[in-house]
């Protein structure tokens, strides 16, 4: 074994003064690794659905009190849990697509007998019965009509938009789809931020697809089609008489005429192409929320080719792995509909009855689009292989969806061999792009796993093994380096290897290794492709993941400065703390850049992307447009109340024996004061799961919980996905049996991220501290250092602070965000941390905008709680919710509401009265310096200034008096703070309140 002596400088990660950081561990990035496998009762299919939907941290569920409990889809979990399939609603869309689903009574002249002989398909199900069984199954035949809807049409930027039957685009929509029509026509990128319930996926849809429209229109294609369509239209009328005959006991001779086969009546001559359609790549967060946008699709008057990407885990209604399934698929004779899996034979056929949607569009019938329930029923009448009939439709298709880190994880978009070349990318959701970015090209490793796979393919594999020796030396480098750096440190914090030496720990890292990173990527496409027949269950991952590590490991090596290393014998991998190491990079730009060259466009957007800045700095690229759309909703329904009364939620508030269980009894006694008066559920978020559990604990030792209880159904969000359905049910069942649910859930995790709680789901959403990244982390660590190093500044990146504040704040606009889901809804929002209080201006401009315009103070609990009932007592009350639907009506056309920015109210009555100019002056000084962009550290400056002196009840002459050894002691001023209000007086700093009140920039 070589060693390796180098020792890697240990940086330092020392905590950093100036935030307040809680080092919540809901600061983890939501899981997306679904628990749900199959069940040995439940079928194959019940099986596929239950991955597919089951509710994890990847899903999205509507919650809809409106509905009949049952209204939902539901399927068996692997638990022979029931786990609701689809979001409850739309029952007219439901309603009238099941004329469309009829099967006719259709029997061709031949039946099939491509299937294969073997098949796994039958296996579980008496294979000769259910073969018989489907041969006797009439066909599924998409019956249509013609699309009678009147579409509203309106021209934004030279394309005619079609927006659903009767709805009329509102300004917020109007904004999104011309800010999308003009980028993609200009082939800028564009950043859309667009609040909860503003429709904004329909907009998306609607602009985007009316441009592809207006581009794949082309004269000649449409002479051709047209003339196609009347052929079609030939063979209907015969086949009609064709089956009129069979059924009347004549002979009828088939008159199907060339290129029309009798055989399958989905199988028509291809139709000529239009023109060269652009391909749009349209990217969610999750799969669910995919399922959401097809709904959408539906209802709008396009029928582009489409299909959704998901990968085999997820569709396999037999749960193979890719291994297996390779293994069975291989065809017999080089017959592709004789292979082991009958699912896998029928495919195409399932491919084709698809196109019908298609099909209908074209010659303006209706359905001409279809959701993921048309297409499982599809697949069900078919029995056909759900992920490889949405692969064959997405061969030539020109819209594609697919959850975004398919596109920006660099090992899932080589594999799934995505080619984005001229396509529009656009992504619905998108505030977690920058994570998804960075994670997507990072990579981890325990020590463990390395060895077993060097092992593995060190032993002899026959006609790959000279292949597979240098796959086992690949990793057998890693795991001598690693090792070897055990050996000469003992110690047990993780090391953290910067930029600048990351090029020469990869040069010793693979020094054992003879081969170049390219001849292993080489190795690696052989074998997985033209060699996979080769490859066994316990060598097909170990080559996928040495070629997933040799990717990694080159965009290591070529962006060296994008990267730490980090690595000891306490990583935390996979959930497993084990000694491993970590590439991590810390430039989500690495990513997002290779997307965005080959891109025409880029479009992204969500309900919450302020700080808008941190994107265009972090992601690299130039984004022409940065638009905020405003929201739907009427100012007055929505309450958004700043709330102190439980002080500064940090860390040290609430960890300890005595202030735990203060926190949790005050924070009790708080939710019970609303719990009174609240109609519908109540969501209570906070930063960390531990504090959840402690709170909980404290309130049945107290009996807040039964006190509670007698108003809310008490629920609590459960870490990872398993029995989360059964918490969304009872909360549910809350709502709808009781006087509402109370669920206490963490930022980030599964309610606040794509759960729409609308109307009495969540009347009321209370967001309990700020969900500051743990400083304890030690990639959170690396990157605040990353970000303030220098060469992050010359790119304009954000500073390590900032970077972590935003972080912060986004997940705390996140969890505002899920009620008020349509413009009818209303409900309350609390801000419960003293430090928006204290913070004023400076702290609330990083909340959303349709937030913050609403905001009030509260400094009496009991003044709160009147002004609460009061607010929904009147949208309660049918009389006056009438108008407020009136005003909701008007909304559609009626201008925006100005925004009323940083509202003055909020400071009113606080401190000593004679302070006033002095807390005018920095609260406006704040103001002007953040919006000029000034050095954060100066705008810090004041804000800190203005929180002191806006709590004092003494007049400020002097900082010294009253800073905490002076003669008139404030306990929450210190020396520095008092020393900072006497540098000011002293320097005339608040005489720059003139300059800036002039709106120019003060000399620094
Ligand atoms: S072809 Fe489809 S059904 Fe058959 S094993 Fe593969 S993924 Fe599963």
């Amino acid at each position: 074994m070589n060693v390796h002596t180098r020792r890697y400088r240990r940086v330092s990660l020392a905590r950093t003064d100036g935030d307040d950081g809680d080092d919540g561990d809901a600061m983890t990035r939501p899981t997306v690794v679904s628990t749900l496998t199959s069940s040995p009762t439940a079928t194959p299919r019940e099986n596929v659905a239950a991955r597919r939907d089951g509710v994890g941290d990847d899903d999205v569920v509507v919650l809809d009190v409106e509905e009949e409990e049952d209204a939902g889809g539901r399927v068996a979990t692997r638990d022979g849990k029931d786990v609701e399939t689809k979001p409850r609603g739309g029952g007219g869309v439901e309603l009238s697509m099941k004329r469309y689903f009829r099967p006719a009574s259709i029997v061709d002249g031949e039946t099939s007998t491509s299937e294969g002989a073997g098949d796994v398909g039958d296996e579980n199900d008496g294979g000769s019965a259910r073969e018989k069984r489907r041969r006797d199954e009439p066909r599924i035949v998409i019956e249509s009509a013609p699309d009678e809807r009147a579409f509203t049409t309106k021209s934004i930027g030279g394309c005619e938009v079609k927006f659903p039957e009767g709805l009329s685009p509102h300004p917020a929509q109007v904004m999104t789809m011309s800010s999308i029509i003009r980028a993609l026509n200009k082939k800028e990128n564009s950043m859309i931020e667009s609040p909860t319930g503003t429709g904004k996926t329909l907009a998306l849809l609607c602009g985007a697809l009316a441009w592809q429209e207006k581009e794949s229109k082309n004269p000649e294609g449409a002479k051709l089609y047209k003339a196609w369509v009347k052929e079609r239209e030939k063979y209907e009328a015969a086949k009609a008489r064709y089956d009129a005959g069979l059924k009347s006991g004549k002979r009828v001779e088939p008159e199907f005429g060339d290129g029309w086969m009798s055989s399958d009546p989905h199988f028509r001559r291809a139709p000529p192409p239009e023109a060269t359609t652009p391909k749009i790549y349209m990217c969610t967060r999750t799969h669910s929320q995919i399922s959401q946008i097809l709904r959408e699709l539906k209802r709008t008057g396009y029928s582009p080719k489409y299909s959704v990407l998901s990968s085999r885990q997820r569709m396999c209604p037999y749960n193979k792995s890719d291994t297996e399934c390779r293994e069975l698929i291989k065809a017999k004779g080089g017959v592709r509909t004789s292979t082991d899996c009958g699912y896998y034979n029928r495919h195409q056929r399932a491919v084709r009855t698809m196109a019908r949607f298609e099909e209908n569009g074209m010659i303006g019938h209706y359905p001409a689009a279809w959701d993921m329930e048309d297409f499982d029923r599809v697949i069900e009448h078919e029995d056909a292989c759900p992920f490889y009939t949405l692969r064959g439709m997405a061969e030539d298709a020109s819209l594609i969806f697919c959850p975004y880190n398919y596109l920006f994880d660099i090992n899932v978009r080589r594999k799934m061999g995505l080619k984005i070349d001229g396509a529009a990318v656009i992504i619905d959701e998108g505030h977690n792009l920058e994570d998804v970015c960075r994670e997507g090209s990072s990579a981890e490793l325990s020590l463990d796993e390395i060895g077993k796979y060097a092992d593995e393919l060190a032993k002899n594999h026959g006609r790959i093994n000279e292949q597979t020796t240098v796959l086992s030396s690949f990793f057998r480098s890693i795991s001598n380096f690693l090792e070897e750096q055990f050996r000469v440190s003992n110690s047990p914090d993780a090391i953290v290897v910067s930029s600048n030496q990351v090029k020469t720990l990869t040069d010793d890292m693979l020094k054992d290794c003879p081969d170049h990173l390219a001849t292993i990527d080489e190795i690696v496409e052989e074998l997985m492709t033209t060699k996979s027949d080769l490859l066994t269950p316990t060598t097909a991952p170990a080559i996928g993941l040495a070629g997933d590590i040799a990717v990694v490991l080159t965009l290591v090596r070529t962006n060296p400065t994008a990267y730490n290393v980090i690595f000891g014998r306490n990583m935390d991998i996979d959930g497993d703390t084990c000694p491993g190491i970590a590439f991590q990079c810390m430039q989500p730009a690495v990513a997002f850049h290779q997307v965005a060259r080959d891109a025409r466009s880029i479009i992204l957007t969500s309900g919450t992307l302020s700080p808008m800045t941190t994107f265009e700095a972090e992601l690299g690229v130039k984004f022409a447009s940065k638009i905020e759309a405003p929201h739907v909703i009427p100012t007055n329904q929505v309450h958004v109340e700043v709330c102190g009364a439980l002080g500064e939620i940090t860390y040290k508030a609430t960890e300890g024996d005595v202030q735990g269980s203060r926190f949790a009894k005050n924070l009790g006694s708080f939710l019970l004061r609303y719990a009174k008066i609240i109609p519908g559920g109540m969501l209570v978020f906070l930063p960390k799961y531990s504090l959840i559990d402690r709170i909980f604990r404290e309130w049945h030792i107290t009996g807040v919980f039964s006190e509670l209880s007698a108003f809310k159904r008490v629920c609590v969000e459960s870490r990872g996905s398993r029995g989360f359905q059964e918490t969304l049910n009872e909360f549910d069942r809350g709502n709808k049996k009781g006087k509402g649910s109370l669920m206490l859930a963490v930022y980030r995790g599964k309610v606040s991220e794509g759960i729409d709680f609308k109307d009495d789901a969540a009347r009321a959403v209370f967001c309990v501290g700020i969900p500051f990244p743990s400083m304890f982390d030690v990639k959170v660590k690396a990157k605040r250092n990353y970000n303030d190093s220098p060469y992050c500044k010359e790119r304009g990146m954000l500073p390590g602070g900032e970077w972590y504040r935003a972080q912060a704040y986004r997940a705390y606009n996140q969890a505002l965000g899920r009620c008020i889901r349509h413009p009818k809804d209303y409900a309350a929002l609390f801000l419960v941390d003293s430090r928006f209080l204290e913070g004023g201006v400076w702290m609330m401009n990083n909340i959303s905008k349709w937030i913050r315009r609403n905001v009030t103070a509260c400094h009496n609990i009991n003044d709160s709680v009147r002004t609460v009932d009061e607010f929904f007592k009147r949208l309660r009350d049918p009389e006056a919710f009438g108008a407020n639907a009136d005003a909701n009506a008007n909304a559609a056309t009626a201008p925006p509401p100005k925004p009323i920015e940083g509202n003055k109210n909020f400071l009113r009555g606080v401190g000593h009265a004679k302070n006033k100019p002095l807390v005018d002056a920095l609260d406006a000084m704040c103001e002007a310096s953040m919006q000029a962009g000034e050095d954060p550290k100066r705008t810090n400056a004041y804000s800190k200034a203005l929180v002191s002196i806006r709590a004092l009840q003494v007049e400020v002459t002097s900082g010294a008096k009253i800073s905490k050894s002076g003669p008139d002691k404030v306990p929450n001023v210190g020396p520095s703070i008092g020393a900072q209000i006497d540098y000011f007086f002293a320097n005339g700093v608040f005489e720059r309140h003139a300059f800036y009140e002039k709106g120019e920039l003060p000399p620094s």
